[in-house]
């Protein structure tokens, strides 16, 4: 069906992150570092109509899911009424967005009415001091808030991501574990990965076999049948007496062969790998009058830049928030 994107090993990309914002309401210690980082200018950043052309570029070369991230998607000026217009120029592309949960109470509704299918939130304890701690500046009520109100206005997908961090939430574990028995909710653990911020530390880093062995303790995991996102990372299980969980075992586990995404940064470079800073600079081509044909031609060069996996290019310097994790 339809046009198909491969890369050089064969892998067929389909599915296009794009970061709108570098900029934040939170300020998560394994993202932005202590000083928070310089934000790009208005001018620097891709406007919403480059955005919309690149996409109808990657529709017509096959790409057929976008999730929006940032930075927080919801703190740029414009973001729902954008959305609404991605959805009815581009009826088909499935549209899933990422994001802190603080100002999703405040724009569920519009979400709805913006074609939004897929809503991932992240929220890594429910302690509002460790919440506070680990974002800075940030109201666990208000995410928690963010996460209600979703379920209210009836968003069947909905994914929890938790970055587990030794020491700092792996008390929480069975509390995440529950909340799939409360709420209909898939959380997923992701392990921490050494991107910016400079927090990283081996002693803090647990391996998504460790998660797993921890839950097994006390809790019975069936492993999902053709349990793997089909487009994404995470390996899911059922939990005796909860809901579903996932484990995103981004450092230890080379899922690179599975890889079938490219990443916008919100300046307009488009990247093959989350783990190097090498990339097409779509946005010259934009403002530098490129065509569609020659946009296309930019996002098939992302593609065939794509390394085997992260192990062959790892280096970056770039903090999350402005790769959209
Ligand atoms: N602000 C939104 C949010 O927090 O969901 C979207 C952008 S954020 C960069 C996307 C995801 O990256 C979040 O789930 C966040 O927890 C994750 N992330 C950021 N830094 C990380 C790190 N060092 N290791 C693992 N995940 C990280
Ligand atoms: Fe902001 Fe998300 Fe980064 Fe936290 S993880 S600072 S919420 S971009």
């Amino acid at each position: 069906m339809g046009k198909k994107l491969k890369d050089r090993f064969n892998r067929v990309i389909t599915y296009l992150r794009a970061s709108v914002t570098d900029r934040c309401n939170l300020r998560c210690r394994y993202c932005m570092p202590e000083g928070g980082v310089k934000f790009y200018s208005h001018d620097e950043i891709l406007r919403y109509e480059e955005i919309e052309r690149i996409i109808e570029a990657a529709v017509e070369l096959g790409m057929r899911k976008i999730r929006f991230t940032g930075g927080e998607p919801f703190v740029r000026k414009g973001f729902i009424e954008f959305l609404k217009d991605v959805h009815q120029n581009f009826p088909q592309l499935e549209i899933a967005l990422t994001t802190n949960g603080v100002l999703l109470g405040k724009y569920i509704d519009a979400l709805k009415d913006a074609g939004v299918s897929r809503l991932n939130v992240s929220l890594d304890t429910f302690v509002p001091e460790k919440y506070r701690y680990i974002t800075r500046v940030g109201n666990l009520k208000d995410v928690l808030h963010g996460i209600d109100s979703a379920i209210s206005a009836g968003f069947s997908y909905l994914r929890i991501n938790v970055v587990a961090i030794r020491d700092f939430n792996t008390d929480e574990l069975f509390d995440f574990v529950d909340f799939t028995a409360k709420k209909p909710a898939i959380v997923r653990f992701i392990e921490f990965m050494p991107l910016g911020g400079g927090v990283w530390s081996k002693d803090r880093f647990v391996s998504a076999v460790e998660l797993r062995k921890m839950i097994e303790k006390e809790r019975k995991l069936y492993p999902l049948e053709g349990g793997r996102d089909t487009d994404g990372p995470a390996t899911y299980y059922r939990v005796e007496g909860a809901g579903i969980i996932g484990f995103i075992a981004a450092m230890t586990e080379h899922f690179c062969d599975r890889c079938n995404r490219l990443r916008l940064t919100s300046i307009g470079q488009l990247r093959p790998c989350l783990f190097s800073d090498r990339g097409v600079d779509l946005k010259a081509i934009l403002r530098g009058g490129g065509s569609k044909e020659e946009l296309m031609q930019g996002i098939v060069d992302a593609v065939n830049m794509k390394p085997a996996g992260w192990w062959e290019v790892i280096g970056t310097d770039t903090v999350m928030s402005r790769i959209g994790g």
